[in-house]
């Protein structure tokens, strides 16, 4: 049967969200955003609201719930602010995730707790200075010196990476080569302060300004032989899956904001005025409306598919990738759209769609360019 009414408590959910946003993150967002500040007040209210632990088991301090409530949650906070669903999405798909499904007991209990609390971050890095869509191509190495690993290398734009929470950053490193010759790539746990491991001064970024985003630079960092996270040789196998999961997530963001573009619009065109009319009074407007909402629910449909074949237990990368590409191409066209109908004003950033507009790129680069995601439908489609 199909259904797409959202069960009670996943409506409920989005309706706590959706008024945590309006009322406490949307008249406060700008002034970080301008400031290029990290909002700890505002994600330490989501901690407590429980966000961080949506899809984490409750025998780690989680809510127990699945990944589908953390999708709507995004939706709702991107719907208002990007930075804010960020920090959120990076914080448990990026950061606590890939421990949560492949890490020890061990590593399990020690760091998940105080992430699914929101009082610590966790991040991830994959991505290095020399290239991010072929990760294959990772040139940090980790080599095993007695019971320790010695990591050498360096990550770029990596999310959460340098906060006053960051407890960890999860790195690729090559540890050998694998009998077909390829490289072997493990994933390894490296706590914040480190020694060796420097958080570089974060970016000036065009957009998702109360984010934070640090390049990483790892000298002879030595973390014990236990970090790696799960098994030695499974990293690549185990970012890949994340960023499968990662994807969803990203198109439920871009969803919100393309959300976003639609609500600040309809309310303004019936309070601003040209030739004696209020604007929404024209059909070109009106038109321009109707095209965003229909981007928006049709982006809305591809990420609740890929969710439903998530959470079923089925494969889902061709769903995934999809949902990724059209949510991330609707959150730039709605937020040009968007832009375009609030003329000049949309060009500041006293309003949320000029914040809309600078965030919206990003989307169509971030856990994957909208060529990967079409790579990845076309490998689908058995086209190699
Ligand atoms: C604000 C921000 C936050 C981020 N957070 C994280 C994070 O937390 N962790 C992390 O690991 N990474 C993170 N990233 C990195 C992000 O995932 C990468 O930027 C992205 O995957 C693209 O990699 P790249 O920038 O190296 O581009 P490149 O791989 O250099 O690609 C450049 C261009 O070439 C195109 N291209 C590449 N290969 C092909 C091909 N075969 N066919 C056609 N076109 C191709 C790409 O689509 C792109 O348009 C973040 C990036 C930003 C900007």
């Amino acid at each position: 049967m199909i259904d797409l009414t959202l069960p009670e408590e996943h409506e409920a959910l989005r309706k706590t969200v959706q008024e945590f946003a309006r009322e406490e993150v949307a008249p406060v967002i700008g002034e970080f955003y301008e400031r290029e500040e990290f909002p700890y007040r505002i994600v330490a209210k989501m901690g407590e609201m429980g966000l961080f632990g949506l899809p984490i088991g409750e025998e780690y301090g989680g809510m127990g719930g699945d990944y589908f409530a953390l999708c709507l949650a995004l939706e709702e906070l991107a719907r208002v602010d990007s930075s804010v669903a960020i920090t959120l999405e990076a914080g448990v798909s990026l950061g606590a995730m890939p421990l949560y499904r492949f890490g020890t007991d061990e590593q399990k209990a020690r760091w998940l707790p105080a992430m699914a609390a929101g009082e610590r971050l966790g991040a991830f890095g994959l991505t290095e200075p020399g290239g991010g869509s072929d990760a294959s191509a990772t040139r940090t190495t980790a080599k095993l010196d007695g019971d320790e690993w010695v990591v050498n290398g360096s990550k770029a734009f990596i999310t959460n990476s340098g906060t006053d929470i960051t407890s960890l950053v999860t790195v690729t490193a090559v540890t050998g080569v694998r009998d077909d010759g390829r490289k072997e790539i493990s994933a390894i746990i490296i706590p914040a302060g480190t020694p060796g491991f420097t958080v570089a001064r974060k970016y000036s970024k065009v957009g998702w300004n109360a984010s934070d985003t640090h390049e990483l630079a790892f000298a002879d960092v030595r973390v014990p032989r236990e970090n790696v996270l799960g098994t030695v040789g499974r990293g690549y196998a185990q970012f890949l899956s994340t960023l499968d999961e990662g994807r969803v997530a990203i198109a439920a963001l871009s969803v919100g904001l393309a959300q976003g573009c639609v609500d600040e619009s309809v309310r303004y065109v019936g309070e601003r005025e040209a030739f004696g009319r209020k604007i929404g009074e024209y059909q070109a407007i009106q038109f321009k409306i109707a095209d965003m909402e229909a981007r928006v629910h049709t982006a809305r449909l591809a990420y609740y598919a890929a969710a439903a074949k998530m959470l079923r237990g089925e494969t889902f990368k061709r769903e995934a990738a999809i949902a990724k590409l059209v949510s991330s191409n609707a959150a730039m066209d709605n937020a040009r759209d968007a832009t375009q109908i609030f003329g000049g004003y949309g060009f500041m950033n006293e309003f949320p769609v000029g914040r809309f507009y600078r965030d919206a790129k990003i989307l169509e680069i971030g856990e994957g360019t909208s060529e990967v995601q079409r790579m990845l439908i076309a490998r689908e489609l058995g086209l190699t």
